[in-house]
């Protein structure tokens, strides 16, 4: 995506009014919209005006766009709340309630559109589980024209293009002879009806930004990517259509010391070769506090222990994975002068010689050097 001004993208000044700015977006969108315009590049175009819309009809967004530039967007409010699909928004542009021309029949019932938005996790809440409120925007019902799009007062009256019918007959005389073809009423979009004094919140359109604030319970056991359906809580459906739905996108952050395998936690620790060689018991964190594991004597670097059920729990039964404790033996790089006697004493009691685990070693090392 390219890096050019917002406001150059949709060919605006800097002191545009919102109206200003929705204009210019829908001229272009309409350009460009890949459903329109076929030329290559035009839907990467159009990408582009939709990211400066998104942004510029955003009152908080674009203050931060006007001051810091895109950098102070950053992610802001964690999603880019204009996300919609394309056949949304071309149902948004060709009219208001969703008369895409020739797409859906008229008056059908349409499922309102899907939100996404991420929702940031600490490790710990992904394996617990954590109650969060989030807060989105979407659009809901105008409150002030409930839906209809009018005035409060006034109400809409029947095209007299369509006769109401939202459908008109056109007849063209072809050389096969005449021909009758039914297309959407162009005055009235295919709703049959006109408003003739628009509502004031939502000037026509019978939707309503809003802020909504939510408490959603996250369950235990989620990780980093998992997506929550909220069903019913996005855009609102169209003539009786269900309302679309919100995707929560779990983005949870990594631990200091724990890595987490599916349900299985991963904790490597350090030991010496003192507690290698003679075994000793010692205190590992857990995610529940810390555990007692008992290291043999004769423990190799390397070694997996696994402590049952300290894991993570799986998200549609009761169990819980483990934590796999994966031991790597310290080698001391400083010694005091009297760990470096007792060494030495070892050095000489295991002799100093290279002592060969496999025959073969010995007999590459003797064919090489002839020893
Ligand atoms: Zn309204
Ligand atoms: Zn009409």
């Amino acid at each position: 995506m390219s890096n050019r001004d917002y406001y150059d993208v949709l060919g605006v000044g800097r002191n545009a009014s919102d109206d200003e700015i929705k204009a210019a977006f829908r001229k272009l969108a309409r350009q460009y919209h890949p459903d329109v315009n076929k030329d290559p590049g035009a839907e990467e175009k159009f990408k582009e005006i939709n990211e400066a819309y998104g942004v510029l009809s955003d009152r908080e967004k674009r203050a931060r766009y006007d001051r810091f530039g895109r950098e102070g967007l950053g992610n802001l409010g964690g999603f880019h709340d204009y996300t919609m699909d394309f056949s949304d928004l071309f149902e948004e542009l060709f009219g208001s309630f969703g008369f895409s021309t020739g797409r859906s029949s008229r008056r059908s019932p349409r499922r309102g559109r899907d939100l996404q938005m991420q929702v940031n996790l600490t490790f710990e809440e992904a394996v617990f589980g954590v109650e969060k409120e989030i807060e989105f925007q979407r659009e809901e019902v105008c409150s002030r024209c409930n839906g209809s799009g009018a005035e409060p007062g006034t109400s809409p009256v029947r095209c007299s293009t369509c006769n109401g019918q939202g459908e008109v007959r056109q007849v063209r005389q072809t050389f096969l002879g005449q021909m009758v073809q039914t297309a959407t009423c162009p005055s009235c979009n295919g709703r049959g009806e006109i408003i003739s004094t628009p509502c004031k919140t939502c000037r026509g359109s019978g939707l309503e930004r809003k802020t909504v604030t939510k408490k959603v319970q996250i369950p235990g056991g989620v990780d980093h990517g998992t997506q929550i359906r909220l069903a019913g809580e996005g855009g609102p459906g169209v003539y009786g259509g269900p309302n679309g739905n919100l995707f929560l996108i779990l983005n949870v952050e990594p631990h200091k010391f724990f890595k987490r395998r599916e349900n299985d936690i991963i904790l490597n620790i350090d030991i010496n070769v003192a507690q290698a060689t003679l075994g000793a018991e010692i205190e590992v964190p857990t995610l529940d506090g810390s555990e007692k594991l008992k290291i043999p004597a004769g423990t190799q670097p390397g070694r997996v222990f696994t402590i049952r059920g300290k894991g993570v729990p799986y998200l549609r039964r009761k169990e819980r994975g483990d934590q796999l404790v994966i031991v790597n033996v310290e080698i001391p790089t400083k010694l005091t002068k009297e760990q470096r006697e007792l060494f030495e004493k070892l050095a000489q009691s295991l002799g100093t010689t290279v002592k060969p685990k496999e025959k073969g070693f010995l007999d590459w090392l003797n064919e090489t050097f002839g020893g």
